[in-house]
């Protein structure tokens, strides 16, 4: 894989790489995102755990955040600077949420969905706006989204590019493979996810995690 897809802590102590392209890219405007990541939202790329390989540095550091589910959220973080690596939801131990602003290449990837926009803050609409975000229609069926209640319908983005053409240029070096969908809550994976993305995350949590 390209160099595009070497990533650092801000110190430098910590270096990774992922081994492959992430399955898919979550932009996340839940509260807890947005207090544990200091921003609007977080922008977490799925990806198999075996394909996150340090190539340099101490061993990341965890940390259990509390969840409504109950479900431990453990963040990753370089021993030295606490920057956030990934995230693993659930202690899967198999499948994480890379912070794909810590890429060094962090303009080649955008958002696939962004969801929690419910709570969403003001200056979000512009960040949504140059993703060619639009809004589609919510689901039901991931933990996540159930755990948090009432599951509104995705709502329109305001002043979204009505024609906003597939695999359209945003800003330089940044290219989109559909219109990011929009979601106030959670979305349906079938519907989103490329039928090879659902195929890796199926064969993903089938794998015994490593010790
Ligand atoms: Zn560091
Ligand atoms: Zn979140």
């Amino acid at each position: 894989m390209g160099s595009s897809l070497v990533a650092s802590c801000f110190c430098g102590a910590v270096q990774f790489s992922l081994a492959a392209e992430p399955m898919f890219i979550h932009a996340c405007h839940c509260r807890d995102c947005q207090v544990q990541v200091g921003g609007p939202f977080a922008i977490n790329g799925i990806i198999e755990a075996e394909h996150v390989v340090q190539t340099k540095g101490p061993k990341p550091k965890r940390f259990t955040m509390p969840t409504e589910s109950g479900r431990p959220h453990d963040i990753y973080r370089c021993p030295t600077c606490a920057t956030a690596l990934w995230s693993d939801y659930g202690r899967r131990k198999v499948m994480l949420f890379v912070r794909m602003t810590m890429l060094k290449d962090a303009r080649r990837f955008s958002p696939d969905v962004h969801i929690f926009t419910k709570s969403k803050l003001p200056c979000d609409e512009l960040a949504m706006l140059a993703n060619g975000a639009s809004a589609r229609a919510g689901a039901t069926n991931e933990n996540d989204a159930t755990s948090r209640g009432a599951l509104p319908r995705g709502r329109a983005a305001k002043n979204k590019p009505k024609d906003a053409p597939r695999g359209h240029t945003t800003v330089k070096g940044a290219t989109t493979k559909k219109p990011a969908g929009v979601f106030s809550v959670y979305y349906d994976m079938k519907k989103e996810w490329p039928a090879a993305s659902l195929k890796r995350r199926a064969a993903c949590l089938k794998t015994p995690p490593s010790p």
